[in-house]
């Protein structure tokens, strides 16, 4: 059955990228019309689909070609997560706010607003016949059919703080929330200088990312989970794949060294491939 939310919520604060102020309202939506953004700076609705991809640089972009709306996937990863297919975002600003890194705050605003399902409106949902197979590089996904939805993904970066992180996880909203949602943005301190340079992670700071440095890693309050980066990585993952518009359905999907462009075109792959 589609889900959506019961009542609004209001989420606030600075973004990851453009460090600057937004507010994000999440609302109900009455009819079987996906995700999709609206705001004062939008004529129409901006709708979360892949065919409104702008940009994968660090972050997951989208555009109406007079707007971009920055960094959507950690809230689009909560909704997905969460299982829920109709939602109106409200969003006065250009990014989502960078809360703690993570896409827990927008889970728990989702939360508080209660999850109701609309009984009348069909579900349409992506499932494979056959096994889908997509590489570049060391990077790779496959997809096959399966019982229920599950992952395995890998991260793997020769640092020695980092090493190789692999996660399986099989997707309900309750695990999402408790092993998924809570695992944090991460960087390397190297790589910092480089990247406010070229206009990004100018909001970033230690209250919403785990830096990682050349003997330390940087994380308030410790790490959340000795694998938060590949479950980070995972996070994302679910987020960009909402973008194919529907839930997944009976699929098992493996990544490995999965970013936001990769991640963009298996989806890509995925809605072309789908039953
Ligand atoms: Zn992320």
């Amino acid at each position: 059955m589609r889900k959506t939310i019961i009542k609004a919520a209001t989420i606030e604060g600075i973004g990851l990228h453009k460090g600057k102020a937004a507010r994000v309202t999440f609302l109900p939506a009455a009819g079987p019309t996906g995700l999709r953004f609206l705001g004062p700076a939008f004529a129409e609705p901006l709708p979360a689909r892949l065919d409104r991809v702008a940009g994968t640089a660090r972050g997951t972009n989208i555009s109406d070609g007079k707007h971009t709306i920055y960094t959507v996937e950690h809230l689009l990863s909560a909704a997905a997560g969460l299982g829920i297919d109709d939602l109106d975002i409200e969003i006065d600003g250009e990014e989502p706010p960078a809360a703690d890194g993570s896409a827990l705050a927008f889970a728990t605003a989702l939360l508080k607003a209660g999850i109701q399902e609309k009984p009348a409106q069909e579900k349409k949902t992506l499932s494979l016949a056959g096994r889908l197979e997509m590489a570049k590089g060391d990077i790779r996904y496959t997809a096959v059919p399966a019982l229920g939805v599950s992952f395995k993904l890998t991260y793997d970066y020769p640092h020695p703080l980092v090493g190789k992180q692999v996660i399986e996880f099989v997707l309900t909203p309750d695990e999402y929330l408790v092993r998924v949602a809570p695992a944090r943005t991460f960087g390397f301190s190297h790589e910092i200088e480089a990247l406010k340079a070229a206009g990004l992670a100018l909001g970033g700071s230690l209250d919403n990312a785990v830096v990682i440095g050349e003997k330390e890693i940087m994380a308030k309050g410790g790490l959340r989970f000795a694998d938060e980066f590949a479950r980070h990585k995972l996070l994302d993952l679910i987020g960009d794949l909402a973008l194919t518009g529907l839930p997944l359905k009976d699929i098992r999907i493996e990544a490995e060294r999965p970013g936001h462009a990769a991640n963009v075109n298996f989806a890509k792959l995925l809605s072309e491939k789908a039953l």
